[in-house]
């Protein structure tokens, strides 16, 4: 029986764990999985507080069902019944730019009517088609590659709210190649994004008319997907499913290196002999786990920077605001200069998350741009949560239920230069196949990309155990 330990129990520990089980059973090899959780309790970012009847979602509060990674996880673990997606009014979304919300345009005309752009934005956007493509060059970073080919209107007013939203994250520092690999690949494939989108279209056209493709339910952007009881039901359901253990509120200090295996040393001085070990914990953890084991990859690790951000959960009486909450809610360009990086409004995008005749909204602050948000009091925090959304949807009522987060560690920050220090990352493990790093701080944040890692780090165990059987 080989001994796998998964450090770290947040969605790509937790999915390791459960992907290595699954995959080693198929191959009939016998494993024992292990996951060890710094926290007294699974999840990690995912965790859905349920207070005074408002269910406040911790950090994420769903997965786009346009790929096929969780929403496979969630066949295979039988809860794809309690799924719930989201309402479809959540398909409008806000930019707040210049004193106004303007609703994201959909499609080309919306977009020409939109007041959002200029009209000398617009036609800079349009010019896109005659960029060329860019042949060299160093890793480019989303401000780069945004006044390039869109112009600097569109970066503002466009990539600058949608980095934020994902990332919470400055596009001055971020890769493209490393964040949005597809947009890379659409410029290099075709040459340029628009020319790309018509091509696309056409070839979709193609398809259908031939009978091949099949339409997508969820539409280009995908359906924001949950469950009732909150995103945590999808770490609860995984938890539940695995025939291993989970060994809560067990810091691993250090891995050591033994003969035939690792030695997984923990806070309370246990010790854990194990065959195989997958990190899933956060790069700065995982560096300090792996100091003295390998240097290098603990160099590398530490320079993967993480973003702060605070999460504010409101909950209003209905009556009280006359603002009309129809929409998923609103991002905020940086430009604006205000404290929130936005405002989801979460009790109409699910339905459960505020009781009866209640709603929910739920505000970022910080971000990569904003460090020192993090430090703020709680009355600071919420005086200038208040504050803004009296400047953008007129509510200047006292909320009537306030709930505070703090992630000091939000989400991983690709900055330039992050594909290169994942090749040497790989490199410096190439000599110790039974340690793999999974996580989201690699190859994708979002709950689809941690689960498709969780799968590739699940299948390099296999391949591994494969080999030693023979
Ligand atoms: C506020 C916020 C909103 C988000 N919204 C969305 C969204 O709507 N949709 C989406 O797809 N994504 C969203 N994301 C991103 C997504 O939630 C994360 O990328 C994902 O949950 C990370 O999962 P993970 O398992 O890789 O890491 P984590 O969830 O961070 O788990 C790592 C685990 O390792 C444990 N650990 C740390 N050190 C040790 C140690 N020494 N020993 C043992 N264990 C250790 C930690 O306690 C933690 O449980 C959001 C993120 C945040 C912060």
């Amino acid at each position: 029986m080989t001994r796998i330990a998964i450090i770290g129990a947040g969605i790509s520990g937790l999915a390791t764990a459960y992907a290595i089980e699954q995959q080693a059973k198929q191959a009939e090899i016998d494993v024992e999985t292990l996951v060890v959780e710094k926290e007294s309790r699974i999840g990690g970012k995912i965790l859905s507080i349920k207070e005074d009847g408002f269910l406040c979602e911790w950090g994420p509060n769903g997965f786009l069902d346009n790929k096929p990674m969780t929403l496979d996880l969630c066949r295979q673990l039988q809860i794809d019944q309690q799924l719930l997606r989201s309402d479809d009014n959540a398909r409008k979304r806000f930019i707040y730019s210049e004193q106004v919300l303007h609703q994201m345009p959909e499609n080309g005309p919306s977009f020409l009517k939109s007041k959002l752009i200029s009209w000398p934005g617009k036609f800079r956007l349009a010019g896109e088609m005659v960029v060329p493509k860019r042949q060299s060059g160093g890793d480019e970073t989303l401000a780069e590659f945004g006044r390039r080919r869109l112009g600097g209107e569109a970066l503002d007013k466009l990539i600058s709210p949608m980095v934020s939203g994902i990332f919470a994250g400055d596009p001055e520092t971020m890769s493209l190649k490393s964040c949005f690999p597809r947009i890379h690949e659409l410029e290099q494939q075709y040459g340029g994004l628009i020319m790309a989108m018509l091509r696309l279209a056409k070839k979709k056209r193609a398809e259908i008319k031939a009978g091949k493709a099949v339409a997508s339910a969820a539409g280009p952007g995908g359906v924001l997907t949950s469950f009732s009881g909150g995103i945590q039901e999808l770490t609860d359901g995984i938890a539940a499913a695995l025939s291993g253990t989970v060994l809560t509120g067990n810091a691993v200090l250090q891995i050591e290196q033994k003969q035939g295996g690792f030695l997984l040393n923990l806070d309370d001085g246990q010790q854990l002999e194990v065959d195989m070990v997958v990190t899933a914990a956060p790069a700065y953890a995982v560096a300090n786990m792996m100091d003295g084991l390998n240097d290098k990859s603990s160099t590398i690790l530490r320079q993967i920077p993480y973003a702060t951000m605070n999460v504010i959960c409101f909950g209003y009486q209905q009556e009280r605001i006359a603002f009309d909450l129809n929409g998923f809610g609103y991002l905020i360009p940086k430009a604006e200069g205000r404290d929130t990086l936005g405002t989801l409004w979460d009790s109409s995008i699910f339905s459960q998350r505020a009781p009866e005749g209640m709603v929910l909204l739920r505000s970022m602050m910080g971000g990569a741009a904003n460090p020192s948000a993090i430090e703020l009091s709680d009355a600071e925090v919420k005086a200038r949560t208040m504050n803004d959304l009296k400047q953008i949807m007129g509510i200047d009522c006292e909320p009537d239920f306030v709930k505070i987060f703090r992630h000091h560690h939000a989400i991983p920050q690709y900055t330039r230069g992050h594909a290169q220090r994942l090749q040497e990352l790989e490199n410096s493990l190439h000599d110790s196949p039974d340690l793999i790093l999974t996580g989201n701080a690699f190859y994708g944040v979002g709950l689809n990309d941690c689960v498709h890692a969780a799968n590739k780090a699940a299948a390099k165990v296999v391949v591994r155990l494969e080999k030693k059987r023979e």
